[in-house]
């Protein structure tokens, strides 16, 4: 969703007086690069429409009266929700700050549809609403993160890696049962949202970010906007190929795809084969992952080469992309396995090898671990952004 020139001066001077405030409209125009007329202009509209509050502060000397301005807290409500491999739905409610005020979980039965899953959602959030006990129409939207490929244009679910095949108007479903629209997007562009909005790179314009979890998703922030492609899909960086026409085959109906190596799936599907063990449930898969690398840890089983292997695609695939994109910074959320050192230096002599040279050691990589609350208030960042943008 590209923003016009209009939307995105509004975002970026919510987003500056997100972080700053209190702030005063002079103060504004350093903080954006704005012209004063345009700051005037914006903030105006934001006041009348109650987003932005006005606040007077008294001076000592002659003049006007300072006037400094604030994001409204109250007015208008955002939630979050969105569904964890472990079979849970975590739903989060915020103010137009962004600040919680409420957080709810639910357990999802298991489901072996698209369409299964949209009435648990409206179950799961009709409680949680009730509980909250806040009006349907101060609820602005309802930001629907989704494990899988969706449009973000459309609110259609195409795809979910546990579940029958789509297409299914998802966010249409819940959206007309609960009374309140929704906005809807896959899980990444979310986990990317929070990063954005209150993540360590907070306010960084410029990243990638790759998620290792079941499966494998990125997200790309370019000047300050997520991108998504022209048909409203996220980046599939989990299926660019890293052994092609020859390697092990992906969900996907590929060969050699990134997930097929490195993804928690794939590892728990070559060491569940060389130990001789069954595959574990999908919603027990990062229980019994965490499990593994214990034993791993202990010395009791040996899927090293697995694992360096895994490393050594992630470094390879992370190289194609810098060598494609020369982002300003690479953010890889992971689980514990990325945090291991001599992992971690496979990974990196295969990014220093794979990268074309005059962009060598210039991307900032980031690991962290996985936080399964960046989710829900990565959904609730998305609407933030959609009353932000709009006049
Ligand atoms: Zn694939």
């Amino acid at each position: 969703m590209r923003l016009t020139d209009q939307e995105f001066n509004r975002v970026l001077v919510l987003k500056k007086l997100r972080a700053s405030e209190p702030v005063a409209r002079t103060d504004l125009v350093g903080l954006t690069g704005l012209t004063g007329g345009t700051i005037t202009a914006i903030t105006a509209d934001l006041v009348r429409r109650g987003i932005v509050i006005e606040e007077k502060v008294a001076t000592s000397g002659p003049g006007r009266p300072r006037v400094n301005l604030r994001i409204n807290p109250q007015g208008r409500y955002v939630v979050g929700t969105t569904p964890t491999n472990e079979g849970e739905l975590l739903t989060e409610i915020v103010n137009l700050r962004g600040e919680s005020l409420g957080f709810a979980k639910a357990a999802l039965t298991r489901d072996t549809t698209i369409e299964g899953l949209a009435r648990q959602f409206i179950t799961a959030l009709e409680q949680a609403l009730a509980e909250w006990d806040v009006p349907r129409e101060e609820i602005y939207r309802i930001g629907i993160g989704i494990p899988g490929i969706v449009n973000n244009r459309t609110g259609i679910v195409e795809h979910i890696i546990s579940l029958d095949s789509g297409p299914v108007d998802f966010g249409g479903i819940v959206g007309e049962a609960l009374g309140v629209a929704t906005l809807i997007d896959n899980s990444t562009n979310l986990l990317a949202r929070a990063e954005h909005w209150y993540g360590a790179a907070a306010h960084a314009d410029d990243f990638t970010l790759i998620n290792i979890d079941l499966g494998i998703g990125a997200a790309l922030y370019r000047g300050g906007q997520l991108v998504t492609g022209v048909h409203g899909m996220a980046a599939e960086f989990g299926h660019t190929k890293v052994v092609p026409d020859t390697g092990r085959a992906c969900y996907c109906g590929g060969i050699g795809c990134l997930q097929a190596y490195c993804s928690v799936q794939s590892i728990m599907e070559q060491s569940c084969a060389q130990l001789g063990r069954p595959l574990p449930d999908f919603d027990r898969m990062n229980a019994a992952f965490d499990g593994l690398m214990a034993e791993q840890a202990a010395g009791r089983i040996d899927i090293g080469p697995i694992l360096e292997q895994a490393s050594h695609y992630l470094g390879v695939s992370v190289a194609n992309h810098i060598t494609m994109q020369d982002p300003e910074a690479v953010v890889i959320l992971g689980p514990k396995f990325t945090m291991i050192e001599e992992l971690r230096s496979i990974f990196f002599d295969a990014l220093e090898r794979n990268t074309f040279p005059a962009l060598r050691r210039r991307t900032r990589l980031h690991f962290k671990l996985g936080d399964k609350g960046a989710y829900a208030r990565g959904a609730a960042a998305m609407v933030l952004e959609q009353i932000y943008r709009c006049s």
